[in-house]
């Protein structure tokens, strides 16, 4: 009876015991699908019709930005050459098997510099860029592969011309600038435009600084938007008080690496904060993902 007993006892324990390891298998096949799950929704927001995405790819110090709407996309600058295969992999996952244009806002190597990598493996429509001069024309390996790759690729090279209107399907914007024929630095000759979609709208910068933003304050541009790319990675070259007044953007967004002190500065930062902007930045939230229907903005981030 004893005996008995004690299998009695033996019997319920084993049966508990596995009971407890499907529910631990559960729980962790459950957490595992819904980290999934989570991470997924940031990683690949897959373009819906109706929809605008625009992706603020996290290249260190240096500046990406995808705009995919329906079957047609737009990439602003590469990074730099060491982070261009993940930003072609963002482009491949996201099934894109053709960028309509690459608008180059200038040549400098953390916005050219991965181009030549992209160009080289998919298909390109054209390629917006500033003129440039003889004065301001870079001599640098990295403009000359861009050059080659360009060529190789068969894409066609637009030269941006402040006021006119680029399309690509439901992606519209307008060259706001360069405005001068040629400055000081190549930052300047930044390739400047404005897009809607919808009711909302949208500035993109590159790293035009102050005497191109005054400029275009002056001259009466309409700068007014709900989203700003940040100019020159949020240094105090760039974002005066009256451009950002201007601007008044709702949403900001700052492409700048870690440790760089002066990337983005306090005063950009104390400026955005003072129209109500809500900021993001690729060193603090990684890759980040605006979505639009053309009303409403929402903001997903990696981090
Ligand atoms: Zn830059």
């Amino acid at each position: 009876m004893a005996a008995t007993g004690t299998k009695k006892r033996a019997a319920p324990t084993q049966a508990t015991v596995r009971r407890i390891l499907y529910i631990i298998c559960v729980i962790i096949a459950v957490g595992v699908t819904l980290y999934n799950r989570n991470h997924t929704v940031v990683q690949t927001v897959q373009p819906v019709d109706g929809e605008m995405q625009i992706y603020f790819i996290d290249v260190v110090q240096a500046d990406c930005e995808l705009i995919v709407c329906g079957d047609h996309s737009v990439l602003v600058d590469g990074g730099e050459a060491a982070t261009a295969a993940d930003v072609l992999k963002r482009i491949n996952d996201l099934g894109i098997k053709k960028l309509d244009c690459i608008v180059a806002t200038h040549p400098h190597a953390d916005h050219i510099g991965g181009l030549p990598y992209i160009l080289d493996n998919i298909e390109v429509g054209e390629v917006l860029m500033p003129k440039l001069t003889k004065k301001n024309i870079p001599t640098t390996r990295t403009y000359e592969k861009f050059l080659t790759s360009l060529a190789n690729n068969g894409a066609k090279a637009v030269r941006a011309t402040p006021g006119d209107t680029h399309v690509y399907g439901d992606i519209r914007f307008q060259i706001l600038s360069p405005v001068f024929e040629q400055t000081e630095g190549l930052n300047n000759m930044s390739i400047v435009f404005r897009m809607e979609y919808g009711e909302t709208s949208f500035l993109f910068t590159g790293d035009a600084e102050k005497q191109v933003e005054r400029e275009l304050v002056s001259t009466g541009s309409t700068l007014k938007c709900d989203v700003l790319k940040v100019g020159h990675h949020g240094s105090a070259t760039s974002s005066t008080e009256e451009f950002i007044s201007a601007v008044a953007p709702r949403y900001a967004f700052i492409e700048c690496g870690d440790g760089t002190p002066s990337h983005p500065h306090r005063q950009t930062l104390d400026r955005l904060a003072a129209v109500g902007a809500q900021v993001y930045r690729t060193d603090l939230n990684g890759t980040i993902i605006l979505t639009t229907d053309g009303k409403n903005i929402t903001v997903t981030t990696e981090k």
